[in-house]
Parts: C-alpha cells; sequence; structure tokens
C-alpha cells in the first residue's frame, strides 16, 4: 500500500501554529514511508473562507519547509485540490445515501430545531438529536417537499449500540451511538459539511492514513459509519494530542499568540519553530532537544508520540531558537536572514508611507518606528501616566480592549478603528483616552505614527500580545476586581 496523507486546514483566519503541528507530523509518516503528502483546502464554509486566509496558510506552511506533493498550487492526479470546486462530486454522493436509504431529508426550520432541543432538555433527553427526534408527521413533510422547502440532508445513526474504532496511538476507542446526532452532510445552500467532503475526498484521493487533532475523535463514529455506508475501506485513524496554554487548556489565541505570521514577526527561524513543534509530544530516539527536520524523518516513528497534552511554552521556543541562531548560521547568513526580515520591501513598503511625511532625516526613522521591529516592549508603569486618566482607569481600558479584539477578526484599520470607536462610546469615553494607553502598549510612545495603522501591520496576535503584556505590567486585575469587570463589559454588549 501506498502512504498518502494530508493536511486539510479551513482557510477561515490566520495559519495556526496546530495546523502546521498536524501538517509535520502527516509529512514526517509520509516520508518515512517513501509516500505522498497532499496538502487539502477544506472551505466549504463559505461565509468564513478567503482567499488571503488561504494564500497566507499555503505560504506560512511553505516557509517552515512543509512541502506537499500534491495540492491546489501544485496540482495532482487527485484533484481539484480545493473542495469549493468539488461542489457536483458530493452532490452526488449525497443523492447516492439518499437513494439507499442511509440518509433524509431535514426540513425542520431553525426555530422549530431550536424548541426540539429545549424539550430535550427540558426531559433530560440526550443532546444528540437521532433522526426519529427530527422528523415531521407525514403531510406536513409532503407539504414542505412541494413547495420546494429548503432542506438539509442529514445521515442516519444507529438507534443503539456502541460505534467502535482503532487509533494508531489509542487503540481501540468506544463511543455509544447515543452520543452521535444525524449529522447533517449537505446544507441547504446545497454546500457538503466538513464531514462529507472529508470523507468522500479521502477516499477519492487515495489518503491511506488520516492523522489529525484529537478534537475531532468524537466525529470519527460518524466518518467510519459513512465508509461502510458507501462501502469503502476507512483510512487508518491517528488523533494527535492537541497543543495547550500553560495552564493545560486548549491552545488559543486569548491565551498565546497562535498565529504562524506572530513567530515570523518575532523573529524566530523556520527551523527552531519547526523543532520545537516537532518536539511537542514527540521524542528523538536518542531524547536530544535540537534536530532538523530531516533528522526527524529519518528517525520518525509515530509511536513514540506521547499523548500527555503538550505544552507550548514560548520560552522554550525562544531557547531552541536561540541555539538555531547562534550555532546554525554564519556571520554573513544572519546579516542576510536578518534584512530578509527587517528590511524587506513588502515590510518597508507597509512602514514608509506612515514614517516618510513626519521625518527630515533617514535617522529619524529608527525612533519612530523601532517597535515594528521589536517583540514585547519595555515598559513599566510609569509609561503609562497621564494627566487625566488614573492607572486603573488605564488599566481597565487595556483590558477592556483585549477582550474586544479578542472576538474581532477583521484587522484592518478602519475596521479596527471602528470596533475601538465603539467601545470607547460603551465605556462613555472619548477616543483619545483610549488611544493613549493604546499607544503606549502597543509603540511605547503617543510620539509616532498612526495606532490603527501600527495595530494593522503588526497584526493580530502582536497587537494582543502587547496588549495582554501592558495588562500585566500594570498588574492584572485581582479575581474580584475581574469578576466585576466582566460583569460590567458583557453588559456594555459586543
Ligand atoms: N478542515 C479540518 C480542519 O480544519 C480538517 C480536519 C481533518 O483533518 O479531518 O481542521
Amino acid at each position: 500500500m501506498t502512504v498518502r496523507t494530508r493536511i486539510a486546514p479551513s482557510p477561515t483566519g490566520d495559519p495556526h501554529v496546530g495546523t502546521a503541528y498536524i501538517a509535520l507530523f502527516n509529512l514526517a509518516f509520509a516520508r518515512q514511508a517513501g509516500g505522498k503528502f497532499i496538502l487539502r483546502i477544506e472551505d466549504t464554509d463559505q461565509t468564513r473562507s478567503t482567499k488571503e486566509s488561504e494564500q497566507t496558510i499555503l505560504d506560512s506552511l511553505r516557509w517552515l519547509g512543509l512541502d506537499w506533493d500534491e495540492g491546489p498550487d501544485v496540482g495532482g492526479e487527485y484533484g481539484p485540490y480545493r473542495q469549493s470546486e468539488r461542489r457536483d462530486i458530493y452532490a452526488k454522493y449525497a443523492q447516492q445515501l439518499l437513494d439507499d436509504g442511509h440518509a433524509f431529508r431535514c426540513y425542520l426550520t431553525g426555530e422549530e430545531l431550536d424548541l426540539i432541543r429545549s424539550q430535550r432538555r427540558e426531559q433530560g433527553l440526550p443532546a444528540a438529536m437521532q433522526q426519529s427526534a427530527l422528523v415531521l408527521p407525514a403531510d406536513e413533510q409532503q407539504k414542505r417537499e412541494q413547495a420546494n422547502a429548503p432542506f438539509v440532508v442529514r445521515m442516519k445513526i444507529p438507534t443503539e449500540g456502541t460505534c467502535v474504532f482503532e487509533d494508531m496511538l489509542r487503540g481501540t476507542i468506544e463511543i455509544d451511538w447515543s452520543m452521535v446526532d444525524a449529522q447533517i452532510l449537505m446544507k441547504s445552500d446545497g454546500m457538503p459539511t466538513y464531514h462529507l467532503a472529508n470523507v468522500v475526498d479521502d477516499h477519492l484521493m487515495k489518503i491511506s492514513h488520516v492523522i489529525r487533532g484529537e478534537e475531532w475523535i468524537n466525529s470519527a463514529p460518524k466518518h467510519q459509519l459513512l465508509y461502510q455506508y458507501f462501502n469503502w475501506q476507512m483510512p487508518t485513524l491517528c488523533h494527535m494530542p492537541l497543543l495547550r496554554n500553560p495552564d493545560k487548556s486548549k491552545l488559543s489565541k486569548r491565551k498565546n499568540p497562535t498565529s504562524i505570521l506572530y513567530y515570523q514577526r518575532m523573529g524566530y527561524l523556520p527551523e527552531g519553530l519547526l523543532n520545537y513543534l516537532a518536539r511537542m509530544g514527540w521524542s528523538m530516539p536518542d531524547e536530544r532537544e535540537k534536530f532538523s527536520r530531516d533528522e526527524m524523518f529519518a528517525n520518525f516513528d509515530i509511536q513514540r508520540v506521547s499523548l500527555g497534552g503538550p505544552i507550548f511554552d514560548q520560552e522554550k521556543l525562544s531557547w531552541l531558537n536561540g541555539l538555531w541562531i547562534r550555532e546554525n548560521l554564519s556571520i554573513t547568513e544572519f546579516a542576510k536572514e536578518y534584512q530578509k526580515w527587517a528590511l524587506n520591501s513588502e515590510y518597508l513598503m507597509k512602514i514608509v508611507p506612515l514614517v516618510q511625511q513626519r521625518v527630515e532625516k533617514f535617522s529619524d526613522v529608527a525612533p519612530l518606528a523601532n517597535f515594528f521591529l521589536s517583540g514585547m516592549l519595555d515598559l513599566s508603569e510609569a509609561d503609562f501616566k497621564h494627566k487625566s486618566l488614573s492607572i486603573e482607569q488605564i488599566r481597565k481600558i487595556l483590558q477592556f480592549s483585549v477582550w474586544r479584539l479578542d472576538t474581532h477578526n477583521q484587522w484592518d484599520k478602519d475596521s479596527l478603528y471602528n470596533v475601538l470607536k465603539q467601545l470607547t462610546d460603551d465605556m462613555e469615553l472619548k477616543i483619545r483616552d483610549l488611544l493613549f494607553p493604546l499607544f503606549i502598549a502597543i509603540a511605547g510612545t503617543n510620539q509616532t505614527v498612526s495606532i490603527m495603522d501600527s495595530m494593522s501591520i503588526l497584526g493580530p496576535d502582536m497587537t494582543r500580545a502587547r496588549l495582554r503584556h501592558a495588562v500585566n505590567i500594570l498588574g492584572s486585575a485581582s479575581k474580584k476586581e475581574l469578576k466585576r469587570w466582566e460583569k460590567e463589559f458583557k453588559s456594555l454588549g459586543a
């Protein structure tokens, strides 16, 4: 059997370090076995998927040296490799499931579903809804069919018993069918959901091993059932441990920068970051910390993955990256790499338009713009002293800004301005009261270029990290105070 593995990112945001981590293990597994590694774009969620996100995912994975043999940009025998270009394929298979009686059309509206859900909650029934809970009276079903009302296609689920499946790292897993819902396979807009598209594509692309994050374990019963309905052989499954924040919770941008773009902007070497990701839950046979991608591939054995949740620790990453930067670059290479990182024309062309009108000579540029080339800023409480705002108010403004920006995904300067302006209105502040602490947190000074532009250039993760850093410098809120703030923040509305 030819080993074929894949990474299947959804292009709905910044490229996530977790995607790189899973891609690395898929690539290592394929290379070790002399197989192929495929990149497939799972963009069935049309409202959240964007071309820009797809491009930054491809660029970031390539920057890390995670090269794929087949994919939307390099082609291959089993394309297209973008799900939005494969719609007809899924429609055909959904129809086949309907014809074979493995799926059904569900005409329930959102409100009707909410009602069923709340009734089930009251009756203490399981949250997972199966076909019997989702049927309309026969005449009503017929009426809606005749009226061409919108419907979704759902899969049928066994009403009793247990689903048993195998995982390469975890052995036999059992999940009660009563926990599994009659999953939507086709949405009313005719697009498939992840579950249908993923199974159909893994089969048609001849994927032999599905190595993915453990958050998908609960989906495995549905997938196994779909393979059975289609009479296809299921790939071997392997669920990797999730990356975690230092407090053991699932790695999230609210606590830790998760975007590969952040680690680029911080000036990590791709070799250092990749080495660190490889160390997440996996070790070399001789346990050494520093090793290259190819050394990993030559020694790869998936059974050496340990299932304890690996902690993503930035200090450890910096330490490892330091070894790479000091030991693996000659002076000339360091100079070249630094130049590429700091003075590349793409980055400069974002900064220069902001700077040019404010300087008289080139030597004025660095003091004005050095924060574009920094990580966390060296700040103290004294930097936040303001003539009319107290430190307490400043702490609150920064904390509320962090919370507001945590749920904000658009990062152009206008939408940043709008969301922060809204916050000042909600908090009954003047915009300039909010701008002062932001300037200090992001740039270290308010004598510099536009702060909205700066945040937009630095990107979401760097912006959030500097704001959180500022909150910490001013002293995080006590538990009691935090509770009060949270309540107040919620009452502002989003
Ligand atoms: N599109 C899914 C994701 O974004 C892929 C999960 C899988 O590998 O099956 O993670």
